[in-house]
């Protein structure tokens, strides 16, 4: 794994640093993302490389800007990352130990998509799961049980405290 891209990576993330591109800026057309996530999407296996992909960045990302946080607070920080980077509007409706629920408005992957029966946001899934365990030093995965591309009026993940991350762990040396 290269640690310095993950590393540079994640601290963009925490401070936006000079997109080193002169004439086009640091920000990119929402038809980027979607075109080429989407066709990434119906190949096999792709979602969960995209999982894993997800939480390997928001493991990094949770050890850097959450270090051992309590869960609210680490909910915060990461509902203020996605509104910061116009992923989506996220909504936090609950947190506590045994289910956490967040839901985002206008994900960026999803919104245009109507109902093509496909929640999209499985890099999110990963990324969140990621991010609470390693913010926390508890153990969560999260599932996106509503997506916009689903038919749903928006995307909802529910976050439950877990085992599954370690014995995943154990299976995929990760
Ligand atoms: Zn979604």
């Amino acid at each position: 794994m290269n640690e310095k891209a993950l590393d540079e990576i994640t601290e963009s993330l925490l401070n936006r640093k000079k997109i080193k591109r002169k004439q086009l800026g640091d920000e990119v057309d929402i038809r980027v993302l979607q075109s080429r996530i989407i066709p990434l999407l119906l190949s096999p296996g792709a979602r969960d490389t995209r999982f894993f992909a997800g939480k390997l960045l928001g493991s990094a990302f949770g050890k850097k800007a959450a270090d051992k946080k309590g869960l609210k607070e680490a909910a915060n920080i990461y509902a203020k990352l996605v509104a910061d980077l116009k992923f989506a509007k996220p909504e936090i409706i609950k947190v506590s130990e045994d289910e956490t629920i967040i839901r985002f408005y206008e994900s960026a992957v999803a919104s245009g998509f109507e109902n093509i029966g496909m929640k999209l946001d499985a890099f999110e899934e990963g990324f969140q799961t990621g991010f609470f365990s390693s913010a926390t030093g508890k153990n969560y995965f999260s599932v996106e049980t509503k997506c916009l591309a689903n038919g749903d009026p928006y995307c909802e993940f529910v976050i439950r405290k877990t085992t599954i991350g370690e014995k995943f762990a154990e299976a995929f040396k990760i």
